[in-house]
Formats: C-alpha cells, structure tokens, sequence
C-alpha cells in the first residue's frame, strides 16, 4: 500500500490532510517493507511517519528510544488520537499487562527503551508475535560520530538481524555525513534508504542582538511574545537572577532550571512548563532534552551558546507545531573572551576544532546577511540569499569599514600596556581628560584623541567584534590585550567589517507580515476554546496541546463549524478526538 492510500487514515487518526515535507516518502518506504534512515528536523513530524504506519500495518510497531520522558509524551499523544500504545521502561509498572497486550495482538505501537530491548526476553516475546515494523528513534546514538553515543544502542544489531523481513526505520533529526553514514552501517540500512530532509525551519525568526542590558532586553522581547518561552543563560545563578527579574517586570509565571536543584522541583518546572499556554523557563543547556512541547513560542539566549549544531539544537525547541516563533540571541564581548580562556584549558587535540566552532559562532553574530542562510550553509545546505524571516532580511544592517579604526584601537590597547579595559581605552582614543587617564601619562600618547565625532559610536561594537574574531583577547582582569589574529589586523593586512550599530529604535516595526498565522489577542471565542481545551486537559490528565493545537482552535474561532462533520474538517480533528471531544468544542462555538 502506497502512502497516497493511507492518506484517508492519516485524516481519520490525525486529522491531517497531507504529509508534510518528506513524510509520505518515508512511509511509502516502510509500506514496502524496506529499510530507511530519515533525517528530519525537528518539529518536522518524524513520529508520524511510524505512527501511521502503526495503525495501518497488521501487527504493533516496535519503537526504540532512549528517552523516558519523550516516549510518555508520545504515548499521550499517540493514545488521544485513538492508536493502542504502551511503553516497557524502567518506570512503567504495568509490564505484565504490556506483554500480554502484545501477544494478543492488542497493541499498535509498542515503545521501550534500549536497554530493554536488547534483553533477552525482549527477544523471547517478539518471537511470539512478528513485529511489523522496528522504529528507531534518535538513531544517531548509535553513531560513535554522533553526539551522543549510546553503547546500548550498538547491542539492537542482532535483534534487528534476528527478524530479518521486518522493516528497520532510523531516525534522527542531527546527523552529519560521517554520523549518517555510520548508522547506515551499524544498522543495515542500504546507501539508497537515506532520506534527507532539508534543515530549515521557516516559521522560525532568528534575531541576534548586541547584549547592553540583558534583563530589560530580555523583558522587552518577553512582552511582544505571550505565548510559552525558554530563555537560555549560561550559569545557575544566572537562571534564578533571570527569573526573577522576567516574572518582576511581566508579571508571567517563570521558573527556573538547572541541574543543581533537586531532581523533584526540576521534574514539576518541566511538568508545568509543558503543560502551559504561557509559562516561561530560565534554564540553562540542561533544560530540554527530551521535552517535546510543540507550542513554544519563543527560545531565547541571555549569552553565547556552545557552537552553531547547538543554537540549532535549542532554537529547534521552538514552534514544533510550524506556528510563527522567535529565537533571539543576545552576545556580548564577554561572551568570546570566556570561551577563547577556557580553550586554554582543554586538551591540545581539541583545541582547533573548538576555535572552529568558536569562529562560526563569531560569523553569525556578526554577519549582516541572512542568518537563515548561514545556518543552513553551515548544514552543507544551499538556501537562497535571503529568507525574509530574520532580523538582517527584515531590516538590512549595513556595513562599515573599521580596518583604520580597528588598527587605531589596537595600537591604543598595545600603547597603554594591553592591561586597561574597553571603557578605559575608549576615553583614550576619544581624548577624554579625566583623573586615570592623566595620572598614567596616557594623554601623551600618540594614540590620544585619534578617534573624533561620529566614529566613536562604534568603539563599543568594534571591540565586540575584535575579541569575537580573536584580534583582540582579554587579561584575568577584564583588560584588554592583543590576540592571536591581532598583528594582521594592526598591520593593515585583513580588512574590518562591521555592522552599522543600530540607530536606537523605539519599537521594532510591525513584527508580522498580514499572511502569518498568531493566536488572536482579545478574540473571546478563541479565548473561550482555549479555556474549554484547558478544562479537558486537566480532566484528561494530558497537556493542551494533545487535546488539540491551537493552530486547530484558530481555525474554530474562524470557521465557528456548526456541525461534528465540519469541525472534523479541520486540520488536526480527527475521529477519535472528534469523538471525544467535538461537542464541548461544538458547545462553546455556539455561544459566540
Ligand atoms: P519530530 O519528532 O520530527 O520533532 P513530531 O513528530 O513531534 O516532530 O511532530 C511535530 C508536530 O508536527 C506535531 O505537533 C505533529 O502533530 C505535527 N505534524 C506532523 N505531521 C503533520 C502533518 N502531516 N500535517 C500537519 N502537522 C503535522
Ligand atoms: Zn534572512
């Protein structure tokens, strides 16, 4: 069966009227019972594509997957919408129960984690009941390539090998070529069975912002997005700092996560995070794995991430349901100059592929071209110039040529004994006579009052720009001090480009195009369907999102459908959640 006949099914279970991106490709693969690796971004509905064939296919399909919280995720969502699904983890006590299910051929999608599935009697059970399909989630675990390498993952081989007929489906949504290749061959998948989708993520906007003052960014960034949000910082403390300035100044529920509370508070922070329409994490990187909220509506960084795959990584966290959402970076000097410190720390093999990393970075955040179309180079892709969805497309920065500035600046770092921070150099060159600068003789220098009018505004940027391209590093105390790539620049030899700095805007303009989709504000039938969704989440014991997205609650509040057939028309209601709920959803729609 091809997936165009599964494309009645796909309405009736999922309510969804077409595949999305590469989907229908995968499935049609595992309808014939080939073997398939898919890399899919995230939030480009890689479950679907055994989920659906769980429900067509005679016999339950078997998922790997590492993650227990994921995989109770999946079992919710997979469950609202009518498929029979259980789970055998270390936390599930219903295992007899599950077994016999599976025997008696009553279930359609079986989750369990590696671990326990390449045990014994994992083995046992499946020989007595062929599975369909074996499913593997996060396969990339499987790669000593990837980055995140699972021994027990190596151990799936003989069982995959030991039902030969059953079809094998891979996934993964950050594999490189290396890794990807690798797992072609760990799990015996032919060159011809990689289907690769593209990286991008278009309904995300990326903005990167100069950090000056972090909270009142932050906060104002936080007002012009109502819907739930991470917010990434770098240490614990500044989690808990953050949280409390964001919940002060908006009045929104924040909370904060790392992973020096105890285990019980950061399960209930997750726990209420994934079950609101509008709460607000501070986390740090610990925060994420394995939450699978499709309603995230913003992912911001108060500092630098680690490397480019992870800003993808986290920013990836947002807008899942393919709903507008914002991913805005705020980077500082600092920033650079702690990352460049601890290269010194690691191991000498390392330090050149982290300098790499380090470099990208610096050509995002200082790029005055598409950041859509970097990030995409930087994953081998070739997307055009422009996307029209981040800052430098909807409002083009230029270019200034600070090579003579740059050299200037240097030479007035070098001057003064590579030991005075930026704001002290900058009174320098702007020939500012104050205490510090005369008691040091520094009004002498030649480098004295070089700098004049308009071109001392982008001292503080071109620092900035100088420590993130390694031409200017940072003592123990904050000074500043030639870099590596200091010399070339002083000597005229690598041209300085940097961006214009922003003329202080007061609101940014209007931050959605007519044709985008958002919540409505102070629309009362929207709000009366989400309070109604709230209400049989609650009873349901399931977050909003698995009773339905709100892309389906706008398009009630449009469509007001009068009918259980019209409702069941829109995307995301199909049979079962039709069933269950289409009347209270009904009911409310008629008092509007
Ligand atoms: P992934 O595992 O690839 O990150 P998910 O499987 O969690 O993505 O799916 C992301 C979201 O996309 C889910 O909310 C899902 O309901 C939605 N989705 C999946 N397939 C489709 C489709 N064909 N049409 C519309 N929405 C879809
Ligand atoms: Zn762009």
């Amino acid at each position: 069966m091809s997936a165009d006949a599964l494309l009645p099914l796909l309405k009736s279970t999922f309510g969804f009227d077409a595949f999305r991106g590469r989907q229908g490709e995968v499935v049609d693969r595992v309808m014939a019972g080939a073997r398939t690796l898919a890399v899919m971004p995230t939030g480009a509905g890689k479950s679907l594509t055994y989920q659906l064939p769980a429900v067509a296919l005679n016999g339950c399909v078997v998922v790997v997957s590492p993650l227990i919280a994921l995989m109770h995720d999946q079992l919710r969502g997979a469950r609202a919408a009518g498929i029979r699904a259980a789970s055998l983890t270390s936390v599930d006590a219903d295992w007899a129960d599950t077994r016999q299910a599976y025997r008696d051929g009553q279930l359609d999608l079986l989750y369990v984690a590696p671990e326990r599935a390449t045990g014994e009697g994992f083995r046992t059970l499946l020989e007595a009941q062929t599975p369909a399909l074996f499913a593997i989630d996060e396969a990339h675990c499987v790669s000593e390539w990837g980055h995140d390498f699972r021994p027990d993952y190596r151990l799936l081989r003989p069982l995959l090998d030991a039902f030969p007929a059953v079809p094998r489906l891979a996934l993964t949504a950050t594999a490189d070529k290396h890794t990807r290749e690798d797992i072609l061959v760990q799990l015996g998948i032919p060159a011809d069975g990689l289907i690769l989708a593209g990286f991008d993520r278009p309904n995300i906007r990326y903005t990167v912002r100069p950090r000056v003052s972090p909270a009142k960014q932050l906060v104002e960034f936080i007002a012009a997005n109502p819907g739930p949000g991470i917010v990434y910082a770098p240490t614990r403390n500044g989690t808990e700092r953050l949280a409390e300035q964001i919940a002060a100044a908006t009045g929104r529920s924040v909370a904060a996560y790392h992973a020096g509370l105890d285990p019980e508070l950061r399960a209930r922070v997750q726990h209420d995070f994934v079950a609101s329409e509008d709460g607000i994490v501070t986390a740090t990187v610990a925060f994420g794995m394995g939450i699978d909220k499709p309603d995230v509506r913003f992912v911001a960084h108060a500092g630098l991430p680690k490397s480019i795959e992870s800003y993808y990584q986290e920013t990836g966290r947002a807008g899942r349901d393919g709903d507008p959402a914002e991913a805005m970076m705020l980077w500082g000097a600092d920033d650079f100059a702690r990352a460049r410190m601890r290269l010194s720390e690691l191991p000498e093999a390392r330090v050149a592929g982290e300098r790499v990393r380090l470099n990208a970075l610096a050509a995002l955040v200082e790029a005055v071209e598409c950041r859509r179309a970097l990030l995409l180079r930087h994953f081998g892709e070739n997307p055009p110039e422009r996307c029209g969805n981040c800052d430098n497309c909807l409002e083009p920065g230029r270019q200034v040529d600070a090579t003579v500035l740059a050299q200037k600046l240097l030479s007035a770092v070098y001057r003064t004994g590579q030991s005075f921070g930026a704001g002290h150099i900058e009174a320098v060159l702007t020939g500012r006579h104050d205490e510090r600068i005369a008691s040091r003789g520094h009004d002498k220098l030649s480098v004295f009052g070089i700098v004049e009018g308009d071109e001392a505004r982008l001292i503080k940027p071109l620092v900035r720009s100088l420590v993130a391209r390694e031409a200017l590093g940072t003592t123990e105390h904050g000074g500043l001090m030639l870099g590596p790539a200091g010399r070339a620049v002083m000597k005229g030899e690598v041209p300085v480009l940097i961006a214009e700095p922003p003329v202080k805007r007061t609101q940014r303009a209007s931050r959605r195009g007519d044709g985008e989709t958002a919540n409505p504000v102070g629309d009362p039938l929207f709000d009366a369907l989400r309070a109604m969704r709230r209400e049989l989440a609650v009873e349901a014991g399931v977050p909003p999102y698995v009773i339905f997205h709100d892309s389906a609650l706008r398009a009630m509040a449009s469509e007001r459908p009068a009918t259980r057939s019209a409702l069941g028309t829109i995307p995301g209601v199909g049979t079962r959640k039709l069933e269950a709920w289409g009347d209270a959803f009904l009911n409310v729609i008629r008092q509007y």
